[in-house]
Formats: structure tokens, sequence, C-alpha cells
């Protein structure tokens, strides 16, 4: 989820407060990494707040040449890397060169695709193969207009043995509830609790990160 630090709208705090009345026992907050001039602020503002906990993570965009928008070395102090593509052009092989990168966990949103606009080229099958060999989650993304992974697609990911992550990617307070959309999307697709990634609690989930 984003906040005030990129383009969400809401606060941290207004994020995490409204996630703990919604019962989520973590939340991690995935700012648009170049919004982010000072990651030691960020990673405070995460720290301060005492109703939930909170993984201070960061969304990364994926350039042409497969590299991330900033080096690895900046992202090892997250908690948690979104890596995801945010314009258009050869899919297929920027996906498969972000998962080389150590500090990625999760591909976001991996076609791109938006409802009612054109939809994205991407080899689908080789982006979850490649998921599933680097051991790196694709994203189902709870936002209506995106529903990316879609749920064919979560079947494929599934029957690979590759982790999915339900997200909201919510821009404010209210989006947070987008995340049933994602879960009746992941349903479709037959996951199970046991294939989501963000099913497990603070502890698993973050032994997960880290491995
Ligand atoms: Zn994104």
């Amino acid at each position: 989820m984003h906040s005030l630090f990129s383009d969400g709208i809401d606060s941290m705090e207004q994020m995490a407060e409204y996630a703990s009345v919604l019962g989520r026992e973590y939340i991690a907050i995935t700012d648009h990494a170049r919004y982010i001039d000072d990651p030691d602020a960020y990673f405070r503002a995460a720290e301060r707040i005492e109703e939930i906990d909170v993984l201070a993570g960061v969304e990364v965009s994926i350039l042409h040449d497969g590299s991330l928008e900033v080096p690895d070395g900046a992202l090892k102090d997250f908690d948690l890397v979104i890596a995801s593509i945010h314009d258009p052009g050869n899919l297929t092989e920027r996906l498969l060169a972000a998962m080389d990168h150590d500090p990625v966990s999760i591909i976001g949103h991996p076609t791109g695709r938006v409802l009612g606009s054109p939809e994205p080229v991407v080899d689908i099958e080789r982006v979850i193969e490649g998921a599933a060999e680097a051991g790196v989650a694709l994203e189902v993304n709870s936002n209506p207009l995106r529903l990316d992974l879609r749920d064919t697609h979560v079947k494929m990911a599934v029957d690979m043995g590759c982790k999915i992550a339900i997200n909201s990617d919510a821009h404010s307070r209210g989006a947070l509830e987008n995340i049933s959309w994602g879960v009746i999307t992941a349903r479709r697709g037959w996951a199970e609790a046991g294939d989501v990634l963000n099913t497990m609690g603070l502890r698993g989930f973050m032994k997960w990160l880290r491995r």
C-alpha cells in the first residue's frame, strides 16, 4: 500500500489505523522508490506506529534494460521490495531480469493490464516459470481496474509452485477493502491459503522475506 510519502492520499498513520480497524495483523507500506528521498524519515515514520506492525517496504520500477530505478544497495534496508513495470515495452524480458535482483521479493501487477485498455503482451508462462525458479512471489493486485494476476494466471502459478501475494495496492484508507477482489480472484484460480504469501503470520512472513 501507498501513503503520503509517494502518491497515496492518506498518511502512514492513517493507513495503519484503518488497517488495524479492519483487523489486519500487519501491513506493508510500499511507497514508490523515486519519492523516498529520505529513507531514514520513512523508516522512522513506520517505526513510530503503534496500532499495528508495519513493514517499511518499497515499490521499485523496472527500467527498460531490466535494471531497477535505484541500485540494489539502496534497497537492502527495506523490509520488503516489490518490483514492477510502469511503462510499456519488452515486458517479459524486463520482468525476468528483475527477478535476478537479490532484494526483490515480489513482482507487482505482473502483466500490467488495466481493464478498458489494450491487453499488454507478456509471455506469462515464462514469467511464472521464472518466478517459481527464482523464489519470487507474483502479486495478485486487488485494484478492481487491474486484478493482475488474473484467475487463469493464478491457476498456472499455483500449478507451478509459485507463491502469490494478494495486495491491496491501496492509495487511500478506503481502498484497503479492495483486497476482497484479490481474494476472489485468487480463489477463482484455485489458490489455497498455503499458496498465498500474506496469509502467513508476521513471523513466518518475515522469515520468508529474509530467506
Ligand atoms: Zn505499481
